[in-house]
């Protein structure tokens, strides 16, 4: 008999503020994949931008998916504790020469005729990979650079668990992206794949927002010699006039939301906006979990209830 490997799926949120209904979402799919399959779930708490994140928010991050049900194995792992690891993984792509620095203040990359791609994304045009070591001395003595890897002219495809095929060529989709910030701190496209690889994750259930990280997160895999997870983007909960929910909106934050419904209210709702209950019931996680199929899952955004 073929013996599968042990799934292992991942919370991965930002603790710069109060969830909100599609991150609870996010959540509650994420943990339904990894647990419908007996599989092992982690937390990681995403605190690596100083200015935006606290240890209150990550406690309270914790509270609130114990609150909706869905709990995780072993300790919580927080990125900001986690500097040396990440400049292990940026040492052994500079040593390999794919690493440079990047002077251009942002006004100077939005400014730059780089090409736009047909979201308004602005891919960086590579122009301080081509500086002279001269320049890059004049410039250092001024600027604090980031520091960027250079992505080589090579189309990365996989296929999602729920979008179905997806590829974008690195050079022209994505360009040179930045692995460290001026102001040190390492950026989340690196952190996220040499913790994904430490933690053991083989189960990326996430927005599909960062669907098209996706193809960036592949190649540093490869790059770092890190295996491949499986990807699946859920579709987006949008406010009612189609915006995609954000922080700002405060009547979807968990905080308005506890005053609304009770937990499994919530859950039900939740499961029965993702087509895994025919009517929005009050239901647990645990009792979902015979209900979950990727087949279920909607391909587009969804309103989230009011
Ligand atoms: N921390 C990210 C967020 O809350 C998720 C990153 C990921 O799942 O890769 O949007």
């Amino acid at each position: 008999m073929e013996k599968k490997t042990a799934v292992c799926g991942r919370f991965a949120p930002s603790p710069s503020g109060r969830m909100h209904l599609g991150n609870l979402w996010s959540c509650l799919l994420a943990w339904l994949a990894a647990r419908s399959q007996g599989g092992r779930m982690v937390l990681r708490l995403e605190d690596l931008d100083p200015d935006r994140c606290t240890q209150a928010w990550c406690d309270q991050v914790m509270r609130d998916l114990e609150w909706l049900g869905l709990d995780w194995d072993n300790e919580p792992v927080y990125q900001s504790r986690r500097t040396d690891i990440y400049r292990s993984a940026f040492t052994q792509l500079e040593e390999r020469g794919l690493v440079y620095p990047c002077y251009c203040t942002r006004a100077e990359r939005l400014a730059a005729s780089a090409p736009h791609r047909s979201d308004g994304v602005v891919i960086y045009d590579g122009r301080c990979r081509r500086l002279s070591s001269q320049e890059r001395e004049e410039l250092s003595r001024t600027r604090r650079p980031a520091w960027r890897v250079e992505v080589p002219e090579e189309t990365v495809s996989f296929v999602d668990r729920i979008q179905g095929p997806f590829s974008q060529n690195l050079a022209r989709d994505c360009g040179d992206f930045i692995l460290r910030r001026s102001d040190g701190v390492y950026a989340y496209q690196l952190a996220v794949v040499v913790d994904d690889a430490a933690m053991g994750v083989t189960q990326v259930v996430r927005g599909s927002d960062l669907l098209d990280s996706t193809p960036r997160q592949l190649w540093l895999q490869e790059e770092l010699g890190f295996p491949h997870p499986e990807y699946g983007h859920v579709p987006l909960l949008l406010a009612p006039d189609g915006r995609r929910l954000a922080k700002r909106d405060r009547d979807q934050e968990l905080g308005k939301l506890q005053s609304r419904y009770t937990a499994p209210e919530l859950v039900g709702r939740l499961a029965h906006l993702a087509g895994l209950i025919p009517e929005p019931v009050p239901i647990t996680p645990a009792e979902l979990l015979p209900q979950f199929s990727w087949e279920k899952l909607p391909k587009e955004d969804r309103t989230a209830p009011r």
